[in-house]
């Protein structure tokens, strides 16, 4: 991270940095240098706050990337090519090419990933919360005209929900619960709608983040703080990280039900009750951020999906730590909270 000293001739940019435990700071950086080849300048319009950038700042760590160092956040990007000012969203991955799952086609679990504004390695992967940010060309996802901008910072969740839904095989007819109906919940239920799914439950403890899925395709939401049982579904989404809501779905799950983890769950270790999965052969996968997926996600938004019941907040780049806050309190009614960069001086 280069923190702004003038000394280079450059000018100077905010960026949000993470340096350290509930210590969130818009600071000054340089502008981006001399652009290295295969890569462009993005002028970055809207950045969406992630699960894992909440963790950064409430824990020092999101899952088991600890922050040694500050950090620029944000990995949910969407803005404009500053040469050209062709729309683009970002995949927000560089694998490394060459490892076995790369050269498998499963480059979204490359051993040597690299992942904008991820502290899985030291030194940490300064990620896009910034007005521009050189981005390699092979990182860049054109957008069409039709998407806005604003609706396009979430390609990068929608990839992650379209990826789980595909790890669960074909949906064509099924019944569907999404147990956990945050932003990653809400766009699984969007991407299991659009996958055939034939009938698609919502749970969430909370009542604001249901409308927000039923909005989304959800054919009904279950107050998962009040109801006696969930549905037998054939199909479960667990993306509330929540142990106790694990527990609480494979209670209710039917025989050879599949279950897909999507919300991250406490690094560590957390009580859940397993032992379910073994007298109902219940096949429990787990679904780990995306690979092509984003451009289905690009291409979904471009065929109308409409994600604005999601989009509840947007904030100023200088409001960043209003916006975390604003982000954290989902029971509030905060679905996906942007970042807008766009009153940021565009260039030198
Ligand atoms: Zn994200
Ligand atoms: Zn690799």
């Amino acid at each position: 991270m280069a923190v702004f000293d003038g000394r280079n001739g450059r000018s100077a940019m905010k960026a949000v940095v993470v340096h350290g435990v509930s210590d969130l700071r818009v600071d000054t950086v340089d502008e981006p240098g001399r652009c290295p080849p295969e890569s462009v300048v993005v002028e970055v319009d809207y950045g969406g706050i992630c699960g894992s950038d909440l963790h950064y700042v409430a824990h020092g760590a999101a899952g088991t990337s600890v922050l040694r160092h500050p950090m620029i956040l944000g990995h949910e990007l969407a803005g404009r090519i500053a040469a050209t000012g062709e729309p683009v969203t970002v995949h927000p991955g560089t694998s490394c090419g060459e490892c076995r799952y790369c050269r498998g086609k499963l480059a979204h679990l490359c051993e040597r990933m690299r992942y904008l504004g991820s502290a899985a390695y030291d030194p940490h992967t300064d990620g896009g919360f910034v007005r521009r940010k050189i981005v390699p060309v092979n990182q860049i996802r054109p957008l069409p005209a039709s998407v806005d901008l604003r609706s396009a910072a979430v390609c990068e969740p929608l990839g992650v929900a379209i990826h789980a839904v595909g790890r669960a095989g074909d949906l064509t007819g099924k019944s569907v619960l999404v147990n956990g109906a945050g932003p990653i919940g809400a766009l699984v239920v969007a991407a299991a709608r659009h996958a055939g799914a034939e009938r698609v439950y919502a749970a969430d403890i909370a009542e604001a983040p249901l409308r927000i899925a039923k909005a989304l395709g959800a054919h009904e939401t279950i107050d998962a703080s009040t109801a006696a049982e969930l549905p037998e579904v054939e199909v479960a989404f667990e993306a509330s990280g929540s142990p106790a809501g694990l527990t609480n779905v494979i209670r209710w799950l039917p025989r050879r039900a599949t279950l897909v983890q999507v919300g991250n769950l406490p690094a560590g270790g957390a009580n859940v009750d397993l032992s379910p999965l073994i007298s109902r052969e219940i096949s429990y996968l787990g679904s780990f951020r995306f690979d092509t997926e984003i451009a289905d996600a690009v291409r979904l938004l471009a065929d109308g999906l409409d994600v604005s019941p999601l989009l509840t907040h947007v904030f100023d780049v200088d409001e960043a730590e209003k916006a975390f806050a604003v982000a954290r309190d989902r029971v509030g009614g905060a679905g996906k909270v942007l970042l807008d960069f766009t009153r940021e001086r565009s260039s030198p």
